[in-house]
């Protein structure tokens, strides 16, 4: 059975309607931009607003546009705490309708006695359920209070796993429930425990083990590669959640003090195309640090997270690699 998404349509309409707004904006991350237009229209014929669906990428709710509308509708993520939107949004987390106690099940036999428990927005409203499921086979389960970037304990975004550090000495595994790597790997490279993912789609279980090594030898190359570089630019994001300037100014510093040509660059949206134009050899991503790491492929020059610049200029040791969080 496909696996299905919860929009509250009926909670969307009734807000619009509650607050009179005429105008509404809704964004979409890719994986649900398929099912926009349907929701912009059953929202429209509810409350007879004119609905506008952004058509720019969005990858999480750090990237809140500065909207010419009475509302923003956010779908498929919870809101950031610390990050303040200039204009009224509503979060709608898109809950998913998958049964998660199959794959649950299947990861019993590899987890160890104390085990952290973690997901993503879509599969939160079973976190307590899940977590007495494996109290009852006997389990301990810790879940994890995370910084203000999270909305709830046990919750991990791409950028942010501190819901796994939280627990970390307290456990032996951690297990994550959710579909993709995406969120694993900010698990895996913030914690040296054992990773399992149960995706609730497919009830299939998986250790982050492979992806981790996969990743630290993908970190290790770029790093390796930007060694070579003279001139280095320092990517600074113009998205509310993703602006780091106080990284991005150190950053620039720190690689001018080691020898670097560098150039401060600000973008909104980054693309391949748009850093070569600069020519520059290596850069340095203050954005979201998954620019770095899920893009390495598209990018032809060395993109490093701000952790791995410090390794180039030589202020942090490879043993002491760290995941590019964003508090
Ligand atoms: S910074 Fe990146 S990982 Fe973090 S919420 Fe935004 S898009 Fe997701």
């Amino acid at each position: 059975m496909q696996e299905e998404f919860d929009f509250e349509l009926d909670r969307v309409a009734s807000t619009i309607r509650d607050r009179g707004c005429r105008k509404v904006l809704l964004q979409f991350p890719e994986g649900l931009k398929r099912r926009a237009p349907g929701v912009a229209s059953a929202l429209s014929e509810k409350t007879g607003a004119t609905i506008i669906i952004s058509g720019e990428p969005c990858f999480g709710a750090c990237d809140i546009p500065d909207a010419d509308a009475d509302l923003t509708v956010h779908f498929g993520h919870l809101p950031i705490p610390s990050v303040k939107t200039r204009n009224s949004v509503l979060f709608i987390q898109a809950r998913s309708d998958a049964d998660p106690y199959p794959a649950l099940k299947n990861a019993l036999p590899r987890l160890g006695n104390a085990v952290g428990l973690l997901t993503t927005a879509q599969h939160l409203h079973h976190l307590n359920g899940m977590a007495e499921f494996l109290r009852s086979k006997g389990l301990r389960v810790q879940v994890g209070q995370g910084d203000s970037r999270l909305y709830m304990g046990g919750q991990v975004l791409g950028c942010n796993a501190s819901s796994a550090r939280a627990v970390a000495d307290d456990v032996d595994s951690f297990l994550f429930v959710g579909t993709g790597d995406f969120h694993a790997i900010a698990i895996a490279l913030t914690t040296s425990k054992q990773v399992l993912i149960a995706d609730p789609a497919t009830s299939a279980v998986k250790d982050a083990a492979e992806l981790r090594d996969g990743m630290l030898r993908q970190r290790h190359a770029a790093i390796e590669k930007a060694r070579q570089a003279r001139s280095i630019g320092i990517i600074l994001s113009t998205k509310l959640g993703q602006r780091r300037e106080k990284a991005a100014i150190y950053s620039n510093r720190m690689l001018a003090d080691a020898g670097y040509e560098t150039a401060l660059i600000e973008f909104e949206l980054v693309t391949p195309q748009k850093l070569e134009s600069f020519g520059l050899d290596a850069w340095v991503s203050t954005a979201c640090p998954r620019l770095a790491i899920d893009d390495f492929a598209a990018f032809p020059k060395p993109v490093l997270t701000f952790p791995e610049a410090e390794i180039l200029t030589g202020k942090r040791a490879w043993n002491d690699y760290v995941f590019d969080e964003i508090p």
